[in-house]
């Protein structure tokens, strides 16, 4: 293997860019020509390719989204669109591709694989962390801890003025953001897609915290943990109790910034042993940290098997809440 490809793709993650400097570099250092591919999909039609060395990805480690930019492509799910992709790649010279995304990506990646013949390997870019096969996706963290710096300054405002704040956190299928923010923070409730709560439940519970002497309480919604996200449970909570909350939604600041330090070193990780796998012809898998060591995922089984939240500290932030 002479020259491969690196592309982000899908929705972009503060670490991304970490993740495509270490392929860069570690890419480089065995010997290999890395060609960024722009735009994810959209960019591997159009042919936008560049080379990139490891000067190219000089002080882009704390920078956030991506610099190889990213996109979602319509025509990528036609068979047409993934030949022109693939007769692309295939002019350029490139044997294989790390594919920087979630789980659309990957499924977009393994029917390049399948079409075409052309090994890629996937790194879990994305702040949701909803994806089997790592025990952390890239930007996670980031976005956690983005989440939580909103909420601790939602708590003195809330506490000063005896309150009570929903806010708002991303996760429309999956509540691991808000799940960490809400243990975190010391949410009173947290409520997440894989155990919605009726509103007059969660209007009780904060009527029992009140009872219990709290004068302000902080609810942390995920996306889709209600219809309507914190809004809507805002307003059902409202009718049932009387209770009049504020709402923050805290929306797309979650996805920027600067990546943690955990963010930028699963990363680096995560990208090099992209490189790693495709040297040692392991393709068609998505790559992943587990107990802290590199693991394997087959793409298929990465995109069908679900990862569940913790249910331990689910309940642990329940009694916390105490
Ligand atoms: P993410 O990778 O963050 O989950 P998307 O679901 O938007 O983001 O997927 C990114 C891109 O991957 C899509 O815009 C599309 O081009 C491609 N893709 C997604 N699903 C498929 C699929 N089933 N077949 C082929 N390509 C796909």
């Amino acid at each position: 293997m002479k020259r491969i490809g690196v592309f982000t793709s899908g929705g972009d993650a503060p670490g991304m860019n970490a993740a495509i400097r270490a392929v860069v570099r570690t890419g480089t250092a065995q010997g290999l020509e890395i060609v960024g591919i722009r735009s994810g999909y959209e960019g591997m039609i159009a042919g936008d390719l560049i080379p990139m060395g490891p000067r190219d990805v000089a002080n882009t480690l704390q920078r956030g989204g991506t610099i190889l930019l990213t996109a979602r492509s319509k025509e990528f799910l036609t068979l047409e669109g993934r030949a022109k992709a693939a007769a692309n790649l295939k002019a350029a010279g490139v044997e294989g591709v790390v594919c920087i995304g979630g789980d659309g990506s990957y499924r977009g990646a393994l029917k390049l694989m399948e079409e075409h013949g052309i090994p890629v390997v996937g790194a879990p870019g994305t702040i949701d962390n909803d994806l089997y096969g790592s025990d952390y996706t890239i930007g996670f963290d980031t976005a956690v801890n983005i989440a939580l710096d909103a909420i601790d300054r939602i708590r003195d405002t809330a506490a000063s003025h005896s309150r009570v704040f929903f806010i708002e956190v991303m996760g429309r299928h999956a509540g691991f953001i808000a799940l960490e923010v809400g243990i975190a923070g010391g949410a009173e409730v947290i409520v997440l897609p894989e155990d919605p709560i009726p509103a007059p439940i969660c209007a009780d519970v904060i009527r029992q915290s009140n009872d219990k002497g709290k004068r302000s309480s902080i609810v942390v919604v995920a996306e889709g943990g209600y219809k309507g996200g914190a809004q809507g449970l805002a307003d059902a909570v409202k009718a049932c109790s009387g209770i009049e909350p504020k709402v923050t939604v805290l929306g797309h600041i979650q996805r920027g910034g600067s990546p943690t330090a955990m963010d930028r070193v699963l990363a680096s990780r995560l990208g090099a042993a992209c490189v790693d796998a495709l040297m040692a012809g392991k393709i068609g898998i998505a790559i992943g940290q587990v107990n802290d060591e590199i693991a394997h995922t087959p793409f298929a089984e990465a995109v069908e098997k679900r990862k569940d939240i913790n249910r331990s500290k689910y309940e642990l932030a329940k009694v916390l809440a105490l």
